[in-house]
Protein backbone atom coordinates (compact mmCIF):
# COMPACT_ATOMS: atom_id res chain seq x y z
CA UNK A 1 0.00 0.00 0.00
CA UNK A 2 0.92 3.50 -0.94
CA UNK A 3 -0.09 6.25 0.80
CA UNK A 4 0.51 10.09 0.99
CA UNK A 5 -1.52 13.07 3.41
CA UNK A 6 -3.52 15.42 1.33
CA UNK A 7 -4.65 18.00 3.81
CA UNK A 8 -6.69 16.16 6.36
CA UNK A 9 -7.25 13.13 4.14
CA UNK A 10 -4.56 10.07 3.46
CA UNK A 11 -4.94 9.19 0.04
CA UNK A 12 -3.56 5.46 -0.49
CA UNK A 13 -3.49 2.83 -3.13
CA UNK A 14 -3.66 -0.68 -3.06
CA UNK A 15 -4.06 -3.26 -5.96
CA UNK A 16 -7.12 -5.57 -5.82
CA UNK A 17 -10.78 -6.11 -5.45
CA UNK A 18 -13.20 -3.22 -4.78
CA UNK A 19 -15.98 -5.90 -3.40
CA UNK A 20 -13.42 -6.95 -0.59
CA UNK A 21 -12.44 -3.65 1.14
CA UNK A 22 -14.01 -4.61 5.12
CA UNK A 23 -12.39 -1.73 6.20
CA UNK A 24 -14.35 0.74 4.49
CA UNK A 25 -17.82 2.53 5.09
CA UNK A 26 -18.31 2.84 1.06
CA UNK A 27 -16.93 1.73 -1.73
CA UNK A 28 -17.90 3.90 -5.20
CA UNK A 29 -19.23 2.03 -8.19
CA UNK A 30 -17.98 2.71 -12.17
CA UNK A 31 -21.65 2.80 -12.55
CA UNK A 32 -24.29 2.77 -15.81
CA UNK A 33 -26.31 5.43 -16.62
CA UNK A 34 -29.60 3.26 -15.41
CA UNK A 35 -27.71 2.11 -12.06
CA UNK A 36 -28.31 -1.36 -13.88
CA UNK A 37 -25.44 -4.25 -12.75
CA UNK A 38 -23.11 -4.53 -16.02
CA UNK A 39 -19.78 -6.07 -16.61
CA UNK A 40 -16.58 -4.79 -15.11
CA UNK A 41 -16.74 -3.29 -11.76
CA UNK A 42 -20.42 -2.47 -11.55
CA UNK A 43 -20.84 -6.32 -12.42
CA UNK A 44 -18.20 -7.09 -9.10
CA UNK A 45 -19.73 -4.63 -6.97
CA UNK A 46 -23.87 -5.68 -7.83
CA UNK A 47 -22.93 -9.32 -8.00
CA UNK A 48 -21.67 -9.24 -4.20
CA UNK A 49 -24.24 -7.20 -2.86
CA UNK A 50 -27.04 -9.20 -4.32
CA UNK A 51 -30.32 -8.29 -6.36
CA UNK A 52 -31.27 -5.79 -3.63
CA UNK A 53 -28.67 -3.24 -5.14
CA UNK A 54 -30.20 -3.18 -8.22
CA UNK A 55 -33.94 -2.81 -6.82
CA UNK A 56 -33.01 0.09 -4.71
CA UNK A 57 -30.77 1.87 -7.61
CA UNK A 58 -33.03 1.53 -10.51
CA UNK A 59 -35.40 4.22 -9.28
CA UNK A 60 -32.49 6.70 -8.73
CA UNK A 61 -31.45 6.40 -12.38
CA UNK A 62 -30.65 7.36 -14.95
CA UNK A 63 -27.90 9.58 -14.19
CA UNK A 64 -25.94 11.66 -16.60
CA UNK A 65 -21.79 12.03 -16.60
CA UNK A 66 -20.21 13.19 -13.49
CA UNK A 67 -23.12 12.64 -11.15
CA UNK A 68 -23.14 10.69 -8.18
CA UNK A 69 -25.94 8.76 -6.12
CA UNK A 70 -25.64 7.18 -2.70
CA UNK A 71 -27.35 3.75 -2.02
CA UNK A 72 -26.89 1.22 0.81
CA UNK A 73 -24.51 -1.80 0.89
CA UNK A 74 -26.65 -4.90 0.82
CA UNK A 75 -24.44 -7.92 1.33
CA UNK A 76 -21.31 -6.14 0.28
CA UNK A 77 -19.21 -5.36 3.56
CA UNK A 78 -19.59 -1.86 3.41
CA UNK A 79 -22.81 -0.36 4.50
CA UNK A 80 -22.91 2.70 1.46
CA UNK A 81 -22.13 2.24 -2.58
CA UNK A 82 -21.55 5.66 -4.11
CA UNK A 83 -22.78 5.18 -8.15
CA UNK A 84 -20.58 7.67 -10.26
CA UNK A 85 -21.27 7.82 -14.39
CA UNK A 86 -17.77 8.40 -15.78
CA UNK A 87 -17.50 9.76 -18.93
CA UNK A 88 -17.27 7.81 -22.13
CA UNK A 89 -13.70 8.50 -23.52
CA UNK A 90 -14.09 10.74 -26.68
CA UNK A 91 -17.55 11.31 -26.39
CA UNK A 92 -18.60 12.51 -23.47
CA UNK A 93 -17.10 15.97 -22.96
CA UNK A 94 -15.01 17.78 -21.65
CA UNK A 95 -13.72 14.53 -20.06
CA UNK A 96 -11.43 15.65 -17.64
CA UNK A 97 -14.02 18.10 -15.86
CA UNK A 98 -16.89 14.81 -15.99
CA UNK A 99 -14.12 12.49 -14.56
CA UNK A 100 -12.97 15.05 -12.17
CA UNK A 101 -16.86 15.47 -11.22
CA UNK A 102 -17.31 12.02 -10.30
CA UNK A 103 -14.57 11.68 -7.76
CA UNK A 104 -15.29 15.46 -5.82
CA UNK A 105 -19.44 14.72 -6.37
CA UNK A 106 -18.69 11.22 -4.64
CA UNK A 107 -16.33 12.73 -1.72
CA UNK A 108 -19.12 15.88 -0.79
CA UNK A 109 -22.08 12.97 -0.70
CA UNK A 110 -20.03 10.96 1.45
CA UNK A 111 -18.86 13.83 3.75
CA UNK A 112 -22.35 14.84 4.00
CA UNK A 113 -23.42 11.17 5.08
CA UNK A 114 -20.70 10.98 7.73
CA UNK A 115 -18.73 8.57 5.89
CA UNK A 116 -14.63 8.29 7.24
CA UNK A 117 -13.34 6.02 4.42
CA UNK A 118 -13.80 5.57 1.31
CA UNK A 119 -12.54 3.46 -2.04
CA UNK A 120 -12.60 3.99 -5.15
CA UNK A 121 -12.39 1.97 -8.30
CA UNK A 122 -10.01 3.45 -11.64
CA UNK A 123 -13.49 5.51 -13.01
CA UNK A 124 -13.91 5.06 -16.92
CA UNK A 125 -10.74 3.52 -17.26
CA UNK A 126 -12.26 0.07 -18.10
CA UNK A 127 -15.02 -0.41 -20.64
CA UNK A 128 -15.28 3.62 -20.69
CA UNK A 129 -11.40 3.84 -22.43
CA UNK A 130 -9.47 6.55 -20.69
CA UNK A 131 -6.36 6.07 -20.95
CA UNK A 132 -5.10 4.93 -17.37
CA UNK A 133 -2.14 7.58 -16.98
CA UNK A 134 -4.52 10.26 -17.33
CA UNK A 135 -7.50 9.25 -15.41
CA UNK A 136 -4.60 8.89 -12.58
CA UNK A 137 -3.76 12.53 -12.97
CA UNK A 138 -6.81 13.69 -13.06
CA UNK A 139 -8.72 11.31 -10.40
CA UNK A 140 -5.70 12.45 -7.58
CA UNK A 141 -5.88 16.11 -8.84
CA UNK A 142 -9.72 16.14 -7.98
CA UNK A 143 -9.51 14.35 -4.89
CA UNK A 144 -6.50 16.79 -3.61
CA UNK A 145 -8.86 19.54 -4.68
CA UNK A 146 -11.56 18.74 -2.44
CA UNK A 147 -9.66 17.27 0.41
CA UNK A 148 -9.31 20.61 2.53
CA UNK A 149 -13.22 20.83 2.33
CA UNK A 150 -14.02 17.58 3.91
CA UNK A 151 -15.51 17.52 7.36
CA UNK A 152 -15.61 13.54 7.85
CA UNK A 153 -13.84 11.47 5.12
CA UNK A 154 -10.46 10.54 6.29
CA UNK A 155 -9.52 7.79 4.45
CA UNK A 156 -9.11 7.67 0.16
CA UNK A 157 -8.31 4.49 -1.08
CA UNK A 158 -8.25 3.67 -4.73
CA UNK A 159 -8.40 0.41 -5.61
CA UNK A 160 -6.46 -0.72 -8.49
CA UNK A 161 -7.16 -3.90 -10.23
CA UNK A 162 -4.16 -4.58 -11.99
CA UNK A 163 -0.22 -4.17 -10.89
CA UNK A 164 0.15 -1.88 -13.66
CA UNK A 165 -2.48 0.61 -12.72
CA UNK A 166 -1.28 0.84 -9.28
CA UNK A 167 2.39 1.45 -10.50
CA UNK A 168 0.34 3.93 -12.71
CA UNK A 169 -1.74 6.03 -9.62
CA UNK A 170 1.64 5.51 -7.74
CA UNK A 171 3.85 7.55 -10.03
CA UNK A 172 0.90 10.17 -10.13
CA UNK A 173 0.60 10.45 -6.78
CA UNK A 174 4.54 10.89 -6.20
CA UNK A 175 3.80 14.31 -8.09
CA UNK A 176 0.41 15.76 -6.80
P1 LIG B 1 -15.94 2.05 -16.85
O1 LIG B 1 -17.16 1.67 -17.65
O2 LIG B 1 -16.18 3.27 -15.97
O3 LIG B 1 -14.71 2.13 -17.69
P2 LIG B 1 -15.17 -0.61 -15.84
O4 LIG B 1 -15.88 -1.39 -14.80
O5 LIG B 1 -15.15 -1.17 -17.23
O6 LIG B 1 -15.80 0.87 -15.77
O7 LIG B 1 -13.66 -0.39 -15.39
C1 LIG B 1 -13.24 0.56 -14.46
C2 LIG B 1 -11.96 0.06 -13.80
O8 LIG B 1 -12.29 -0.90 -12.79
C3 LIG B 1 -10.99 -0.66 -14.74
O9 LIG B 1 -9.68 -0.18 -14.48
C4 LIG B 1 -11.11 -2.13 -14.34
O10 LIG B 1 -9.90 -2.83 -14.53
C5 LIG B 1 -11.41 -2.00 -12.87
N1 LIG B 1 -12.08 -3.14 -12.20
C6 LIG B 1 -12.82 -4.14 -12.73
N2 LIG B 1 -13.26 -4.97 -11.77
C7 LIG B 1 -12.78 -4.47 -10.58
C8 LIG B 1 -12.86 -4.88 -9.21
N3 LIG B 1 -13.56 -5.96 -8.84
N4 LIG B 1 -12.25 -4.10 -8.27
C9 LIG B 1 -11.56 -2.99 -8.62
N5 LIG B 1 -11.44 -2.56 -9.89
C10 LIG B 1 -12.03 -3.29 -10.86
Amino acid sequence: MTQKKIGPVTVETVQGDITRQPDLDAIVNAANAALRTGGGVAGAIHRAAGPGLEQECLPLGPIKPGEAVMSGGHHLPNAHVIHCLGPVYGHDKPEDELLASCYRQALLLADRDGITAIGFPAISTGIFGYPIADAAEVSLKAVADVAPSLAAVKTVRFVLFSENDKAVFDHALTSI
